[in-house]
């Protein structure tokens, strides 16, 4: 008898626990422009289901956000007019479901997707304008020149020392944190890149504080730096794991790239693989702009620097080379950009290196060195035997 009356009790409790926590709430909506597209990102409190669709005369792009509730203070509308995007409309359609309507300036493609960390839907889309068009095709032809142009520009840095506040990063069976080791490096980096290479350095943070990893690309970008250099200390269930690499963004099948960046983003192995599919223009797009080339070259001009120096003055300093995966806090980023592993936390012997003075000086020395000898090879490479000036001029 008793069993009769909890089940239904327990089946409404469950019921209208899932009805009050079933909502999502849309809690923000910004846009940026690109020379080939608009991005939109919807920041919202958690991962939601959409359906999308599109009308065309004039051109629309809906998306239905599934169990979804718009928050009071995001505007229902915003005038971007950047020749790309005209509107971005957005309102509460039916009491499940939040509608986001893109005005679009004759539609070409788009591409949506959902990003974690913090939660987000991003779109993109691009116009089949025709200016817009030329406009695009001029700056990849420009792409050489300015390429060229660029490297003898390369003035200012931005230093990303990993984790902070509340997200400790690794820790050591010794007891040290990645967060603290992140930041005495990064800010040994930057003096020495202000001083001996008298470059311009911008922190993306320089306290024990949290930044969110979208908040880091966001800070370089704004800042118009050049390069982007994301420190971090490395850890495994291994405790015998040891040495260095050097990362950059792309796409990788390797298992223990992924189960590096899975644990840098803060999600599963199987999480990184699908976010890895969805992604995937994103990468295509960073191959057609040549960065991949150039976060390439800068990662294997620390990752050597490093090694080289450290081997001088350290034994057993391990060599795990240059590699590639999809991390968070590289997306977006519009600069070359690498993410270094320095040491190993969970390892006893790089712990208690990780925590002398002496080694962590040695480690900024030996990327600030990476960073200056990239930057000239590239000069010397570049500048000779191309004739900028037969582009024509736009
Ligand atoms: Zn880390």
């Amino acid at each position: 008898m008793k069993k009769a009356i909890i089940l239904p009790l327990l089946l409404l409790l469950i019921v209208s626990y899932s009805d009050a926590t079933k909502h999502t709430a849309v809690q923000g909506l910004r846009y940026s422009s690109y020379e080939s597209h608009t991005r939109i990102v919807v920041d919202m409190s958690g991962q939601v289901e959409y359906s999308q669709s599109q009308i065309s005369n004039p051109d629309r792009v809906f998306f239905d956000l599934k169990g979804c509730s718009l928050s009071r203070d995001v505007k229902s509308s915003l005038s971007v007019k950047d020749g790309i995007l005209n509107s971005i409309r957005v309102a509460q359609f039916d009491k499940d479901t939040v509608r986001i309507v893109l005005d679009v300036n004759k539609l070409k493609k788009y591409h949506a997707f959902m990003l974690e960390d913090p939660n987000r839907l991003v779109i993109d889309v691009y116009s089949a304008d025709a200016e817009t068009l030329a406009k695009v095709e001029k700056i990849s032809k420009g792409n050489k020149r300015e390429n060229a142009r660029r490297f003898n520009e390369i003035k200012t840095v931005v230093i990303d020392p990993g984790h902070g506040g509340k997200d400790p990063g690794a820790v050591g069976p010794g007891g040290l944190q990645e967060k603290d080791i992140t930041l005495q490096v990064g800010k040994k980096l930057g003096r020495l890149l202000k001083k001996n290479y008298k470059m311009n350095v911008i922190y993306t943070r320089e306290k024990d504080k949290f930044v969110s990893l979208n908040r880091r690309t966001h800070v370089a970008n704004s800042k118009k730096s050049d390069l982007f250099i994301s420190i971090h200390v490395n850890a495994s269930e291994k405790r015998n794991a040891k040495g260095i690499e050097t990362y950059f963004l792309n796409w990788t099948n390797n298992r223990e790239a992924m189960r590096v960046a899975a644990r840098e983003n803060r999600i599963s192995i199987k999480k990184m693989k699908k976010i890895q599919n969805d992604t995937q223009f994103i990468l295509q797009d960073l191959a057609r702009k040549n960065k991949n080339e150039e976060s390439m070259r800068l990662a294997h001009s620390v990752q050597s620097s490093m090694v080289n120096s450290l081997q001088k003055d350290y034994t057993k300093i391990e060599d795990l080379g240059v590699k590639y995966a999809l991390f968070y806090v590289l997306v977006g980023a519009e600069m070359p950009s690498i993410l270094v592993e320095v040491s190993f936390i969970s390892n006893r012997v790089e712990e208690k290196r990780l925590a002398s003075d002496a080694y962590k000086s040695k480690i900024a020395e030996a990327i600030a060195q990476g960073i200056n000898s990239y930057i000239s090879q590239s000069t010397l490479i570049v500048k000779p035997g191309i004739d900028y000036d037969t582009e024509p001029q736009g």
